[in-house]
């Protein structure tokens, strides 16, 4: 380890920036380290938000995952809640908080960046009662206490956000509208084959599913939204309107601070997490990093693997810079749609996606990139996947992923 690393800042309190903390106290570090976050609240976890929180039977709570008291004298650290970064000096090797000329200033000699992203918006229904974002937990909270209310609920982008807000409205029997730019839900992430499959699972599930369009207006009394008008020329009843518009990188602090941002602002890495600035990393959605199981794609990734994995990592990395490796991330996700579990292992950019089985209780498909295996989705395939993931890590031939394929496996 660095001895000259006494104090450690890390700046976003959540999965990537808790793992980091995690990941130097096992590593034996006894400095000091800061943890910064903008939300009044302990760390906690995303997924559960669109999940278990909205079910009719979940939870209405959002549990932390270690207690504010568990974090400082446990893990030692100075917790900052509602303290969001505002500017990074880099020359003077500090981070402000609060404003530029009254806030305060923390130094460091080693500084994690895990600022994730922030919900996007849509301008027209900004501050409209009823409309929503799904990113924190008090948009999940505002979320579960309208579907609570029996609302009819419009949603805007069929993503995997999107789509789980429409499977827990369905299992509490409300009417969904969910409203798709794009020809299938999902294209970008998983192809146009797997797609469909996808419509199929919500049409036979109740969603009113419009794809190829767009919200054009919304409608509001004074108590909130009312509906949406779309490009087809329809008219959508709602008093719930979420949106699953994607999210973009929490850099706005970082803008001028000198740091390489990628063209989408999130923060440039190399493959050991390490940003342009000495001493600086970065990990989780705000990071765009080199794969080097895929021969070094630069992506962003928005995983709850990743973001785990590459906290710990930049952490190790940033306390250890000579022992660094490149990471071997193979990106994963899951989502629950409908009572399924969608599970995708790689990336989806392929030459060929192969259908193995087509049956959308047991949907199998595997993406071919050359002559080898880049990535496989599966549906209730939870312990499938993993087989597919050392094949690429393994960067196996597309052929042994088949035989593979029509190997019985455990599911
Ligand atoms: P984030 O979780 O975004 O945390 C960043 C933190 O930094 C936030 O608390 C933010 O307030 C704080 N912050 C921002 N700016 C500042 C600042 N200037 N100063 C201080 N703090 C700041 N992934 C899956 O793989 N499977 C799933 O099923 C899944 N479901 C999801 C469901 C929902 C509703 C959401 C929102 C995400 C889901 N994800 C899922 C994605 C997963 O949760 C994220 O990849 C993960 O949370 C990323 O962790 P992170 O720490 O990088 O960023």
């Amino acid at each position: 380890m660095t001895t000259d690393l006494r104090r450690l800042v890390v700046v976003g309190a959540s999965l990537a920036g808790l793992r980091a903390v995690e990941a130097a106290r096992r590593a034996g570090f006894t400095g000091s380290i800061t943890l910064l976050g903008a939300e009044p609240r302990a760390p906690y976890d995303r997924p559960p938000l669109s999940k278990a929180l909205l079910q009719p039977d979940g939870p209405a709570v959002v549990q932390p995952f270690h207690t504010e008291e568990h974090l400082r004298t446990e893990l030692g650290v100075d917790l900052r809640v509602g303290a969001p970064a505002t500017g990074l000096d880099l020359a003077g090797r500090q981070v402000v908080v609060g404003a530029e000329r009254v806030g305060s200033r923390i130094d460091y000699d080693g500084l994690i960046l895990a600022t994730g992203a922030t919900a996007n918006t849509w301008p027209p229904g900004v501050g409209v009662p009823g409309v929503h974002p799904l990113r924190t937990a008090a948009d999940g909270l505002a979320i579960r206490a309208a579907l609570d209310a029996g609302k009819r609920v419009a949603i805007v982008g069929a993503g995997f956000i999107g789509s789980e807000v429409a499977s827990a409205a369905r299992a509490r029997g409300l009417p969904v509208t969910l409203i798709e730019a794009a020809p299938q839900p999902l294209t970008r992430s998983v192809g146009p084959a797997v797609a469909e499959v996808l419509t199929g699972l919500h049409r036979s599930a109740g969603v009113d599913l419009r794809v190829g369009t767009q919200v054009t207006e919304i409608h509001q009394t004074g108590s909130g939204v009312t509906g949406l008008s779309l490009s087809d020329g329809t008219t959508v009843p709602a008093e719930l309107v979420v949106l699953g518009i994607g999210a973009r990188p929490a850099t706005d602090w970082l803008r001028d601070s000198g740091l390489a941002l990628h063209r989408d602002g999130g923060v440039l890495v190399d493959a050991t997490l390490a940003t342009s600035a000495p001493g600086v990393y970065a990990a989780g959605d705000v990071a765009h990093a080199p794969l080097s199981v895929f021969d070094g794609d630069v992506v962003r990734l928005e995983h709850w693997t990743s973001a785990a994995e590459q906290g710990a990592a930049a952490m190790r990395n940033l306390l250890d810079p000579l022992a660094a490796r490149p990471l071997q991330t193979v990106p994963y996700f899951w989502s629950d749609w409908h009572g399924h579990r969608l599970q995708f292992v790689g990336v989806p950019t392929a030459d060929e996606v192969h259908v193995i089985r087509p049956e959308p209780e047991r949907f199998l498909a595997l993406y071919r990139r050359g002559e080898r295996i880049v990535g496989a989705f599966t549906i209730n395939g939870r312990r499938e996947i993993m087989r597919y993931r050392r094949h690429i890590v393994g960067r196996a031939p597309f052929e042994a992923a088949l035989t593979e394929a029509a190997t019985p496996a455990a599911v």
